[in-house]
């Protein structure tokens, strides 16, 4: 036990005041909809809060309901989530929705063991939805909440290994109280996100800051203790934009691969970054493409990072004058510009459209 019984009582006590005082109002947080919930913690799962509302906003408009949402085509969910990045993501809750509707009739299940089957779900969103929306007394620990307990409990270890995961799910499933767990999950997000933030938090107007072990040992810097992440991998993508009659030669991402489902152009990848062109003309559609029209490499190169990938990407323009038609790769085809709009894509391709005043 880190605290007794009194101790924890007092504790959620304080952080309710806390939390009542302080709090936000997120549109999220009024509401019992498991639906708006489980996306409100998938689009927070990758963006901050300012820039994850007009998304959330977005997403409800187009899919009001679990069942708009299963009823959708996966192009459409994917065109909403642009610029969000993590499109597996996306891919997931239309998987999920369809999953809910079919099997359970459109009502989500209740508790966070159930829910945490469902592919997407982790155990964070899982809980999370399970205490908000039907009150289970069940701990949600996301990021802030793991800095939080750290620094209060003086916890060092790892926070990402398997041996921290239990440790400090056992000490917040001690705080949690059967009173209301929805308010005290909400709370103690809250309380990471705005007093116990990551770097140099405010701890002389804490009201933990009698009992916190990193105030009390100057700590604040050095926990939670998280392992450090592995090597990014650096890609090089040489981009063709192929165009005739006006129209853009787009392609469907099919390969297990990143922006699965996403929309971009004809893409040859290299090991290193190319300097000349001449270096990819082994590539059998190109070659057979040049004679027909004119190409011209775009001057800006530009980067793109990912999770654990840096991609360096660099685009050639490819105008057809030859009027015959052109047989294109398996996953693409001519689209008009509006078309192209409508498209899902990946935020680097839009950017480049729109520099590039293709759209
Ligand atoms: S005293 Fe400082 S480090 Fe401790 S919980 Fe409060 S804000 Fe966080």
């Amino acid at each position: 036990m880190i605290l007794d019984h009194f101790q924890v009582i007092d504790f959620n006590k304080k952080l309710r005041s806390w939390y009542l005082k302080n709090h936000r109002p997120l549109l999220w947080r009024q509401t019992t909809d498991p639906y708006k919930i489980w996306l409100s913690e998938i689009i927070l799962q990758q963006t901050r809060v300012a820039q994850g509302t007009p998304y959330y906003e977005k997403f409800l408009l187009q899919f009001p309901t679990v069942f708009d949402l299963a009823n959708a085509d996966e192009r459409d969910v994917l065109r909403q989530w642009q610029g969000l990045g993590y499109y597996s993501r996306a891919r997931n809750m239309h998987f999920t929705a369809k999953l809910v509707v079919n099997d359970f009739g459109g009502d989500f299940p209740e508790t966070a063991e159930k829910l945490a089957k469902l592919k997407g779900l982790g155990n964070y969103t899982a809980a999370a939805i399970a205490s908000f929306a039907f009150g289970e007394q069940v701990a949600a620990i996301d990021g802030n909440v793991y800095r939080v307990m750290a620094r209060l409990f003086g916890v060092k270890t790892d926070i990402l290994s398997n041996e921290g995961k239990k440790q400090f799910a056992a000490i917040a499933k001690e705080l949690v109280p059967s009173d209301n767990p929805a308010t005290y999950n909400q709370a103690m997000i809250e309380f990471g996100a705005l007093q116990c933030v990551p770097v140099s938090p405010d701890c002389l107007i804490c009201p933990f800051n009698d009992i916190c072990y990193a105030f009390e040992f100057k700590m604040q810097n050095q926990l939670p203790v998280k392992a450090k992440k592995g090597k990014v991998q650096q890609r090089y993508f040489n981009y063709f934009v192929i165009r005739q009659h006006g129209k853009l030669a787009m392609r469907e991402r099919l390969a297990k691969d990143i922006w699965l489902g996403l929309y971009d152009f004809y893409l040859i990848e290299s090991t290193t970054l190319t300097a000349v062109f001449d270096d990819l003309v082994y590539d059998d559609f190109l070659a057979d493409l040049l004679p027909k029209g004119i190409i011209e490499e775009m001057p800006k190169l530009y980067t793109h990072i990912l999770s654990h990938q840096k991609l360096n990407v660099r685009f050639w323009r490819l105008e057809i004058s030859e009027e015959g038609s052109i047989d294109l790769p398996v996953g693409m085809a001519f689209y008009t510009e509006r078309e192209v709009e409508d498209l899902p894509k990946p935020i680097l391709v839009d950017t480049f459209l729109k520099e590039e005043r293709y759209l």
